[in-house]
């Protein structure tokens, strides 16, 4: 742990000698990465320093990828020491880095002591008419409660929820990734798209989501357009409704069943807020503002199991589902996992399940599996490098034993 000597405390019963051995006590630095404008405007208060520092040292820490005071040029040498000893600017450490050949980046994140302490991220590029986006898939959470029965993130079980320098460390790592070798004053961000989509229910770690995505919109920061950060729930209803006071972002829902029995099944949250009041509570997200572009619709993602949730009635469910919501729908091959009880859908039923929903008037889309060759594609995060939580082999064991019921055709 980096932390810095600031008080020494000499203990000692007789005359001290060399051999005695001293104790400190060692104060832990106060990490910038993860604080909003107005924290840092309140940290540098106490300091005794104006507030305008907060968006200098913002703009040095997130457009200038820069962790060391002495670099922050436009601040004074006296200001810089005292930072110096105070505060670290300090992204999670990285374990694993993997860079596809399709371009599909990851890193695994060690964000604690033990096996299950570990997050992962993606980066997935994509070519466009207007250009190239890269979108990262951050996660919030060590693990997750939820225990969607499809979800290798799920099966580990709930760690810990991420602090804000955790969340927004994975950006800054993605985009430092892209300008190691680039001199600072050349720095540019890489990063197109977030999507809060990775390990963890976002909504259940509401505080620190919410500050992390502060700091991606703050010009000051990463600037991002509010179009282009996503916040994806499973459906934690009252949050929902609480996130649309507090921001303005784009929404998307792991819908993945189009009615309340498959979907208790699926995502289990279901049981808690049932899809009546699910639809409801994206309509009130999106009434909110809906002149906006970032809230123009939601975008419903559902994963293709097959002989699960892949039937013509179920696209005509979701049609029905959905007919009063403006939303854009994305169908997710699944990609399995060990000792998941679902297999992906075969192309021609998840092309004739787009075709049905397409006819019905609805923007769907299937989202393109990447980054296969280094085990990045959605819903395997984290799944080969900490899948040994207590979850997971009580999984396994139902797994061996036969105690898994796959579902039949419908
Ligand atoms: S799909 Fe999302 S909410 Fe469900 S278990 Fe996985 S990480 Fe949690």
């Amino acid at each position: 742990m980096n932390s810095e000597v600031v008080a020494s405390s000499v203990k000692q019963d007789g005359p001290q000698s060399l051999s005695t051995p001293v104790q400190v006590e060692t104060v832990p630095k106060v990490n910038l990465l993860g604080m909003s404008r107005p924290q840092l405007e309140a940290f540098f208060e106490t300091l005794g320093e104006k507030k305008f520092r907060a968006g200098q040292v913002m703009k040095w820490i997130h457009q200038f990828f820069v962790t060391d005071f002495a670099e922050m040029s436009n601040i004074s040498g006296k200001l810089r020491e005292k930072l110096e000893q105070v505060c670290e600017i300090k992204a999670p450490e990285v374990v694993h880095r993997n860079y596809s050949k399709d371009g599909t980046r990851k890193w695994v994140f060690r964000v604690g002591e033990g096996a299950g302490s570990l997050v992962e991220t993606v980066l997935i590029p994509a070519e466009h008419k207007t250009g190239l986006s890269r979108t990262l898939c951050i996660s919030s959470q060590v693990g997750c409660a939820l225990d969607c029965s499809f979800c290798s993130t799920g099966k580990q079980g709930f760690q810990r929820d991420l602090t804000p320098d955790e969340i927004i460390g994975q950006l800054w790592v993605a985009n430092h990734s892209y300008m190691e070798d680039v001199p600072v004053a050349e720095r540019e961000r890489s990063v197109t798209n977030v999507v809060m989509m990775g390990m963890g229910e976002p909504l259940l770690n509401y505080d620190a989501v919410l500050s992390s995505m502060y700091i991606m919109l703050d010009d000051f920061a990463y600037g991002m357009s509010k179009r282009r950060v996503t916040l994806s729930t499973s459906g934690v209803v009252p949050k929902i409704d609480q996130l649309g006071k507090d921001i303005d972002v784009a929404l998307a829902i792991s819908l993945h069943a189009p009615n309340d029995a498959l979907r208790n099944e699926l995502v289990p949250i279901n049981k808690k807020y049932p899809l009546e009041q699910l639809i409801a509570a994206c309509q009130r997200y999106i009434a909110k503002n809906g002149n906006e572009s970032s809230r123009r619709h939601v975008t419903i993602e559902y994963v293709m199991l097959d002989g699960v949730n892949d039937h013509p009635e179920h696209a005509q469910q979701m049609i029905k589902l959905l007919k009063n919501l403006p939303s854009k729908i994305n169908l997710i091959p699944f990609n399995p996992f060990p000792h998941a009880p679902y297999e992906r859908s075969s192309r021609n039923r998840i092309i004739s399940f787009q075709k049905t929903l397409s006819d019905a008037g609805f923007v769907c889309t299937i989202r393109q599996t990447r980054g296969d060759d280094i085990d990045a594609a959605c819903g395997q995060l984290v799944g080969q490098v900490a899948d040994r939580t207590r979850r997971a082999e009580q999984w396994k064991k139902k797994v061996e034993e036969g105690n898994v019921i796959l579902r039949s055709q419908g």
